[in-house]
């Protein structure tokens, strides 16, 4: 087996180190990832510049782009073959609900399915690094142990609690949940007196009910919500449908 691995946070990022340690028990793995934290940066692809690959290491590579620049790259151009799974992550952070529209994480899985191959993106909920390892290792098991179910190709959105690996209460099949309107932008003054605009925190929760990842996650469950790239709101299709015939 092959694994493409990437992420937002950047090549250096603990979370896929730990990643690409884990993946590496059971499959050759690659890494191209962003060579600068990107997160937030969504499905962006890099169009009006080249983007350029350096070589960090054996299979190491980091691309100044984003990382669906990245996967991209990987599966059109830089690696000769396509590889049996994407893996991105593990982001420092949850993504769960409206986050995974703005997720870089989410979005180097995505591109991995657009091209038909199955991908997960893994994310740890709670920042900092502290059971980074315990993480990893339940992702090697469910890559390992727990996919047979599914129909390929697949695209999956893991968080994961930061917990120690025993504190873990086991695996959830949920679905996104939704977050509140987020925070109002902070204003400030930058040193020429000009006014500046910090985009301000998510908002909580307001669909945490039964069933979503914030809930499976809350009580302690690595929450994993199988997506699906159509937007199309068919309801409102079926009305307009009807309406303009
Ligand atoms: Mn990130």
């Amino acid at each position: 087996m092959r694994i493409l691995i990437s992420n937002d946070d950047g090549y250096l990022a603990p979370g896929l180190l730990a990643l690409a340690d884990a993946m590496s028990k059971i499959a050759e793995v690659v890494v191209v990832a962003p060579e600068r934290n990107r997160s937030g940066a969504s499905n962006a692809l890099t169009l009006d510049k080249p983007l350029s690959v350096f070589k960090a290491g054996k299979n190491v590579y980091f691309v100044d782009g984003t990382p669906s620049d990245c996967v991209h790259v990987a599966m059109t151009g830089l690696l000769d073959y396509r590889p049996d799974l994407v893996v991105s992550g593990i982001n420092q952070g949850q993504n769960m609900g409206d986050d995974t529209l703005y997720s870089g994480t989410v979005a180097a899985a995505t591109e991995g399915y657009l091209f038909g191959v199955p991908s997960i993106a893994f994310s740890q909920a709670d920042k900092g690094w502290e059971h980074i390892d315990d993480a990893a290792r339940f992702a090697l098991h469910l890559v390992k142990d727990r996919l047979g179910e599914l129909e390929s190709p697949f695209l999956l959105n893991v968080n994961i609690p930061n917990l120690p690996y025993a504190e873990l209460k086991g695996i959830r099949a949920t679905r996104l949940g939704k977050r509140h309107e987020s925070e109002p932008v902070i204003k400030s003054v930058d040193p020429r007196g000009r006014p500046i605009y910090w985009i301000g925190p998510c908002g909580e929760a307001r669909d945490g009910g039964d069933g979503t990842d914030f809930h499976a996650v809350g009580q302690g469950y690595v929450s994993v919500t199988p997506l699906q790239v159509d937007l199309t709101h068919v309801r409102q299709l079926e009305k307009l449908q009807k309406a303009w015939q």
